[in-house]
């Protein structure tokens, strides 16, 4: 089916949403009804548009007792997802639940980098969607703060510079316009860098960011515009299946009959999984995952690319005239171990460890001297889903017909959610993927990738190999011999 262009948005607390609203290049008709008046309003040009908040949730109904599909998760990821299944025409059969608020589960904890090159080409296509989508919500009026500033990547060795070299050459067959730069390149247009022990770095001018908290809004509210209902605080408990295909989903409120079910809970994903019949292995894990912000700072460049040390492990960009460092150590944290999760946005925030945090900080002033000066605003611990490769985790279930999962975000979920989303409701409308996915693809895990013993073990690891450079044939050290051969010699 074709999909229907985007259109209206609804105000804060209006409901009955005028099903047919289209947006004309470069201007927006959208109406809406208030007290059973139709309001519409036609070409009005979008960037006057001050589009808020402003979905209309609405946890006070009672739940239907049926829907096409139900999605268990109102972040980023669920809010996209609701987004494209309403552009194939779904929306009207589309519920999302979410035990706290649709839009606000994690998208406050994200430094709202988006960086188009990743390990492997489903990736970076995935990402290529995001972008799109995200560049479209602003030219739409949306003010997400999507921003193409760019990234600067950075080489302290010389294997470092070898792998940006391929990076260059896959570039050209990937269509991603980049720039190998020399150190005194890198000096001269970014002066705050210390290039003392660089090798050079790779210029990419389409790497992005942007304000995950009002995508996730904008998303939602456009989804809310196609007709997807959003309810608040209700909890998923399991998922009823029959003949091993999804049949309907239990929750707090009621039991809603449906024909798909997709898991977007995040880090929830695999506890939620564990509670189906036949159990559903969702092998994810939630990490601590850091990042800092300064007070402003005086003269600070706007126009700052994103700069990743990959080296060192640490990056950083500039939001309102402040400095905001995070990165990706290469012995991380696991969180919540012994398998209890918070049930709520406050119960997650994560206490700081600045002993853990440390190395990175010194990272961070080495490579970049003016933050030694800076006063520090605040420093934010959150948890973040991996999975036991470091890649995304999508798809339908072995398991259990019609049931769907998208998590696995490993701290690229804003990154992620747009082009996920968009293969993922093709793949649930037309019953395959747009394209192979089989790297990202749930059914990848063997079930004994679901052990908390293994991820635990596994999720030290994984973190780091965001910035970690790939040698061919590299291995991971952790969560080994699980499997082995009786003639094994144990240790
Ligand atoms: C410090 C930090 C920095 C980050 N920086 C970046 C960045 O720069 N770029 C980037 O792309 N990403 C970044 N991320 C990652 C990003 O925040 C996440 O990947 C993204 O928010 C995941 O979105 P999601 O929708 O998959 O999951 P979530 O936002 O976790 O949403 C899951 C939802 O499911 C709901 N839920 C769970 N279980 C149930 C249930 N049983 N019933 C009902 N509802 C349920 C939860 O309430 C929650 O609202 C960062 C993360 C952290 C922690």
């Amino acid at each position: 089916m074709k999909p229907i262009p985007v259109s209206a948005f609804v105000e804060q607390n209006v409901r009955n949403v005028c099903q047919k609203p289209l947006t004309t290049l470069g201007f927006l008709t959208f109406s809406f009804s208030v007290m059973g008046t139709c309001l519409k309003f036609r070409n009005v040009p979008l960037r006057c548009c001050s589009i808020k908040r402003t979905y209309s949730f609405t946890s006070a109904e009672a739940l239907p007792s049926h829907a096409k599909v139900v999605i268990c998760g109102g972040g980023v990821q669920g809010a996209a997802l609701g987004y494209y299944l309403a552009q194939h025409g779904w929306g009207k059969d589309t519920i999302i639940l979410d035990q706290g608020k649709i839009g606000k589960a994690r998208a406050h904890h994200m430094s709202g980098l988006i960086g188009i090159f990743k390990p492997t080409p489903a990736e970076t296509r995935i990402t290529e969607e995001s972008i799109k989508l995200y560049d479209e919500l602003a030219r739409m009026g949306f003010d997400t703060g999507f921003k193409q500033c760019g990234s600067l990547l950075l080489a302290r060795t010389r294997d470092r510079l070898t792998h940006f070299r391929r990076m260059k050459s896959h570039s050209v067959c990937r269509k991603i316009e980049c720039y190998l730069l020399t150190n005194e390149e890198i000096a001269k247009r970014y002066p705050y860098i210390n290039t003392q022990d660089l090798q050079g770095g790779l210029w990419i001018p389409i790497d992005a960011v942007a304000d995950p908290h009002t995508i996730c809004e904008s998303l939602a509210t456009l989804a809310a515009a196609q007709g997807v209902r959003m309810f608040e605080h209700i909890q998923v408990n399991r998922v009823l299946t029959s003949q091993n295909k999804v049949a309907a989903v239990e929750t707090d409120r009621g039991t809603i009959k449906c024909d798909f079910f997709v898991n977007c809970a995040g880090f929830w994903a695999r506890s939620l999984g564990k509670k189906t019949q036949p159990l559903v292995k969702v092998p994810v894990q939630a990490v601590e995952h850091y990042y800092l912000h300064t007070k402003p700072i005086k003269d600070v460049d706007e126009n700052m690319p994103v700069v990743r040390d990959l080296d060192g492990h640490v990056y950083f960009r500039v939001k309102d005239g402040c400095i905001l460092a995070g990165g990706f150590e290469p012995l991380a944290k696991p969180v919540f171990e012994d398998g209890a999760l918070p049930l709520s946005v406050e119960e997650s925030q994560l206490e700081v460890d600045w002993d853990h945090f440390a190395p990175m900080l010194e990272q961070m002033v080495h490579r970049v001297p003016l933050m030694r000066g800076a006063v520090l605003d605040k420093l934010c611990n959150g948890p973040e889903s991996f999975s036991p490769d470091c890649k995304w985790v999508l798809g339908e279930t072995s398991e259990v017909d019609n049931y769907f999962v998208a998590t696995g975000m490993k701290s690229l979920g804003i990154a992620s959610a747009g082009g996920v989303a968009k293969h993922l409701s093709e793949w649930i409308v037309t019953g395959k993927p747009p394209y192979p996915l089989n790297e990202l693809n749930v059914q990848r895990f063997v079930p004994l990738h679901n052990n908390r013993q293994f991820l635990l073990e596994r999720m030290r690891e994984v973190p780091g190999v965001h910035y970690q450079l790939p040698y061919p044939f590299s291995e991971f050290r952790t969560g080994r011999r699980l499997r082995v051969l009786s003639v094994f010699p144990t240790p």
